[in-house]
């Protein structure tokens, strides 16, 4: 593509759909019922508040339901608008098929300033909004299962899942009708941090091939790379933290909405996050570099740049000038397709968003799973599996009393080998094996076919493929 114009994010989304399918052997009319969005809700429904009635204006857009229910978060924010809901929404089927989540693609959108509003407000115009999809099993157990997004979160979860339950008292499965529930109105452990969680185990998954790593002009482990990360939200925070907690990685830069913090020693993340709750931004956070242009900071040298804000933050006029040799999308399309162009051409490897951010939706399905077989994961076999441990351990006991203190077992090895796994170990096992198995099925593509330069559109190829083969077996 050489567009002189910067394409709209819903472009961008159908330009990287259609090189990938370029390179596919789909019959055309199958291509285009792939691509094309179904449906796209409006609603604008008035709220009255502060003596006034408020209109809003919210979308559901389904942009495939080759698998129901469909899934996909609902933002709120006041750059709402019907494109940007239909090109995540399609990036949410691809996201879907490539981690093998049963679910087509969807999102939502709220067009609403969520600060502007007292909570107790914004609890009415979440339930009315609500209460609009629902009536259209646009929220629905079985149909259309929403989740957290910009501007939403456990809070706003809980109160559409209530709206739901008071709408239909009889559902047995009412709390499966969202996902990204507090734990106590049927959420699961780990949701919260999944989607950082899932940058962090794509990172890891990444650092395990030394081929893709030399792509990239990298070497070595995730130990003592310098990262820079734009926007400190949920997404962005938890990968950050865990990155520099866990893996020794060096967050030499963060960009924030008032500009941008720099260390080339690194941040301490979790002092960054507690600055900018107390304060409202990063402003005159101490041992850092403040920067009033955040965006310049995306221009730095640095090791793994992780966009984990908006879309179309690295557009074709600030491409040429990005240094980074490895982005990690964990924001839903931060390069736009010009954009894209240009740093393929200059060797960077990105690691693209529906493989990068789906460690989300990956724990989402866990949720709903959870909820429709209405019993914690772990729950059973726990305390099962302590027991048959604990034989091992006294068996390897009494070999230890009959060897006579010649051999004895590593001192914390009982401790860890006796604990049964809880739910949040059992969740963190599965979005890490959902996670490297679906990079390695975008890696087969990336280094097996010689048409398929890149991550994403190998990504594309692996889920467009079992979107059309679903579609054929439906008949289709
Ligand atoms: N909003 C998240 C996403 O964009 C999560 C979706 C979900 O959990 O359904 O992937």
């Amino acid at each position: 593509m050489s567009a002189a114009r910067e394409p709209s994010f819903r472009e961008s989304v159908d330009l990287m759909f259609n090189r990938a399918v370029a390179l596919m052997d789909l019959p055309p009319g199958l291509e285009e019922k792939i691509r094309v969005c179904n449906a796209t809700y409006t609603v604008r429904f008035g709220v009255r508040l502060r003596g006034q009635i408020h209109t809003f204006t919210g979308y559901r857009s389904v942009h495939s339901e080759h698998m129901e229910p469909v899934k996909g978060g609902i933002r709120f924010a006041t750059a709402v608008h019907q494109d940007e809901v239909e090109a995540l929404a399609a990036l949410m089927t691809y996201k879907c098929a490539l981690v093998e989540a049963p679910f087509g693609g969807s999102k939502g959108g709220l067009r609403i300033d969520p600060r502007a509003w007292e909570e107790h407000e914004l609890e009415q115009i979440t339930r009315r909004f609500a209460y609009e999809l629902i009536k259209r099993d646009l929220i629905h157990p079985a149909q259309n299962v929403p989740a957290p997004d910009m501007g939403t979160g456990e809070r706003e979860m809980a109160w559409m899942a209530d709206q739901y339950a008071r709408m239909n008292t009889t559902d047995i499965n009412s709390r499966a009708c969202v996902t990204g529930k507090p734990p106590n109105a049927g959420g699961i452990a780990g949701r919260v941090e999944a989607t950082g969680r899932g940058v962090q185990y794509a990172l890891r998954e990444f650092f395990r091939y030394p081929d893709d790593i030399a792509k990239a002009g990298l070497s070595g482990t995730l130990d003592g790379k310098r990262v820079i990360v734009q926007g400190l939200g949920n997404v962005g925070y938890h990968a950050a933290l865990f990155l520099r907690e866990e893996d020794g990685a060096r967050v030499t830069g963060i960009i924030e909405r008032d500009g941008a913090l720099f260390n080339p020693d690194g941040l301490d993340v979790r002092a960054v996050h507690e600055w900018i709750a107390k304060h409202g931004g990063v402003r005159d956070f101490p041992d850092a570099i403040h920067s009033a242009d955040g965006a310049a900071v995306l221009e730095e040298e640095c090791d793994i740049l992780i966009p984990a804000a908006l879309e179309g933050v690295i557009s074709m006029e600030n491409a040429p000038r990005i240094k980074a040799p490895l982005i990690i999308e964990a924001a839903n399309g931060p390069i736009t397709a010009g954009a894209d162009d240009i740093l393929r051409a200059k060797g960077t490897v990105i690691i693209p968003d529906m493989y990068a951010n789906a460690g989300g939706v990956t724990v989402s399905y866990f949720e709903w799973v959870k909820n429709l077989s209405h019993i914690r994961f772990g729950r059973m076999q726990r305390r099962q599996e302590e027991a048959r441990h604990e034989l091992i351990v006294q068996e390897l006991e009494r070999l230890d009393r009959y060897l006579g203190g010649a051999w004895s077992m590593s001192p914390d090895f009982k401790a860890k080998y006796l604990r049964g796994a809880d739910e949040l170990e059992l969740v963190r096992s599965g979005l890490d094996d959902t996670m490297r198995t679906a990079y390695q099925s975008m890696r087969e593509v990336w280094h097996g076919r010689p048409d398929v330069q890149d991550l994403r559109t190998a990504a594309y190829l692996v889920s467009i493929t079992r979107v059309a083969s679903s579609y054929r077996a439906k008949g289709l």
